[in-house]
């Protein structure tokens, strides 16, 4: 099978590979979609890359191949599946509770640091990592839910939010405009920042209640102008920009919590911005694979049509200008049908 390589320095290739066979406790997926992460990016633009992994780390698709020792309630052939795209030691805490991805023995990452991933015909994982796709979602919105859409609803889980809160998201990419969707779903006002236009207008088509230019006006001014002067109850960060990271802190009510979702770059806010509002910040990664099979089922009960995040689908041979225009953050999130 031909699969996508990341080289790093902003070259990949499509690349020859044997079509995976499923050992013991294993299964080979058929991919039908495989999403483009901003995380995909990191590796992409990152230095050099000596190994050639598979990328692409949200794998949906059809169980194919089922290896010795896989119980048919874990997965048989035709399973519409996701994946819970991270395996670890299966023993400790952190893997026996779902979140596979903090292992204390280190974790394997498919499509990320040292596993393969789904930009290819198929996919072979541990049984144990797959997670079922309701018959009513598309592999498109299985494919979201696997990585972006997915770290979204795990954010608002850690955020605990509460229909009568106000939530402000910093940043309406992929997995900011799922924040914007999913939180009014939930119940709650939706302030979405972002500097672009078309994102905003994205958000405002999620149902945000307000968006905020933050090149235009002090976001975090406007947000305590739109809460009566007190704040956000809740913020969440999903920019990796430095300002919006600090103004996702200063746009909190006392007792308010920011969640930081964007992954690069560090941190830097007015200690008293904390302490004297008795103010927290928590960290969020992804999600655990029950939160996976969760958000799937809030998704589908709520009818919420998730395949609106997706401005470009690709085919495989398409994936060096796919991942150009990526790069060129000339798109929105892309995927691969095959
Ligand atoms: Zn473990
Ligand atoms: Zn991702």
């Amino acid at each position: 099978m031909q699969a996508v390589v990341f080289l790093g320095e902003r070259q990949l290739e499509l690349k020859k590979f044997p079509d995976p066979t499923p050992d013991t406790g294993e299964v080979v997926l058929e991919i039908k979609a495989s999403g483009m992460c901003g995380t995909d990016l990191h590796r992409y633009r990152g230095p050099k890359l000596d190994e050639h992994l598979i990328a692409g780390h949200e794998p949906c698709g059809v169980v194919l191949a089922v290896g010795a020792g896989v119980p048919p309630s874990q997965a048989s052939v035709g399973d519409r599946v996701m994946v819970h795209h991270y395996d670890g030691c299966g023993a400790c805490k952190h893997c026996v509770e779902g979140w596979t991805q903090m292992c204390d023995d280190g974790s394997t990452i498919y499509g990320g640091k040292n596993g393969h991933g789904a930009h290819a015909p198929y996919m072979k994982v541990p049984a144990h990592t797959l997670v079922k796709l309701p018959e009513e979602l598309t592999f498109k919105a299985g494919a979201a839910i696997s990585c972006g859409t997915g770290t979204a609803f795990g954010a608002i889980k850690q955020l605990e939010l509460a229909g009568d809160e106000t939530l402000a998201v910093f940043g309406q990419g992929p997995v900011g405009l799922s924040a914007t969707l999913l939180a009014k779903e939930m119940g709650a006002r939706v302030i979405a920042v972002d500097p672009q236009s078309d994102r905003r207008a994205m958000a405002t088509s999620f149902g945000a209640d307000y968006t905020i230019d933050p090149t235009d006006v002090d976001a975090a001014e406007l947000i305590r102008e739109l809460t009566a002067g007190l704040g956000a109850h809740k913020s969440m960060e999903c920019s990796s920009n430095a300002m919006a990271r600090a103004q996702s802190v200063d746009c909190l009510r006392k007792w308010g919590t920011a969640c930081m979702v964007g992954v690069t770059g560090d941190i830097t806010v007015p200690i008293t911005n904390l302490i004297h509002k008795q103010a927290r910040i928590l960290g969020s990664w992804t999600f655990s694979k029950t939160g996976q099979a969760e958000c799937a089922r809030f998704i589908l009960e709520r009818g919420i049509d998730i395949n609106p995040l997706f401005s470009h689908e690709f085919v495989l041979d398409d994936a060096i200008s796919a991942y150009k225009l990526f790069d060129a953050q000339k798109m929105g999130k892309g995927v691969f049908l095959l």
